[in-house]
């Protein structure tokens, strides 16, 4: 590493254990969405893993679109400033939406998507997410469906970054930055 501080890992959520609640989801989403139109909106760029195994256990005619956002850019605390990069390519009209977050953690994120969502004609919006921090809630959004409360720790894996690395790691870690 640069500088002074040094980075560790510690698995918090192992693949086999997200595998099997993302199966549950898969299955629950079937169950309730059975003969309706449904799109998956999936936010970019932390959720695109979620999604791509989400959708993967959902059986049922559907259709994905995508919606990317400013991130946290190289700082580990939300700044609150929300600005689309990517908007959806599809009307929602006619259909039931379901919007697809890796993590909510202040929340006003998911408070702007979900309001920018609900106001493009969906006949219903809701949101699954698969991480939850509700220690650091500001805003309250519902989680229809919610993969794991964690506790108020940076982490990483499995879609989520930090810095644009850590992606690709199969488990969701616990970021540890100790200083030198
Ligand atoms: P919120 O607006 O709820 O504070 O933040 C939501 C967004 O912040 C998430 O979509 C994610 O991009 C980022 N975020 C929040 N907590 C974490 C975390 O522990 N790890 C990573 N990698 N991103 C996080």
């Amino acid at each position: 590493m640069h500088g002074t501080q040094k980075e560790g890992l510690e698995v918090l959520l192992p693949a086999k254990e997200i595998a099997g609640r993302v199966e549950i989801l898969g299955r629950r989403i079937t169950l309730d969405y059975e003969n309706k139109p449904l799109i998956l909106i999936g936010i970019l760029k932390g959720a695109f893993m979620f999604l791509a195994d989400l959708i993967r256990k959902i059986d049922l005619p559907m259709s994905v679109d995508f919606m990317a956002l400013s991130s946290y850019g190289n700082s580990t605390k939300s700044s609150g400033v929300v600005r689309i990069i990517k908007d959806l390519d599809y009307s929602l009209e006619g259909h039931h939406v379901v919007v697809v977050e890796d993590i909510v953690d202040t929340g006003l994120t998911l408070n702007y998507i979900y309001g920018h969502i609900k106001s493009r004609g969906a006949l219903s919006v809701k949101i699954c997410s698969l991480l939850d921090k509700p220690g650091r809630r500001q805003v309250a959004v519902p989680l229809h469906y919610k993969g794991f409360e964690i506790p108020d720790e940076f982490v990483v894996g499995y879609g989520l970054d930090v810095d644009e690395k850590y992606r690709n790691l199969p488990d969701i870690c616990k970021l540890v930055r100790a200083s030198e």
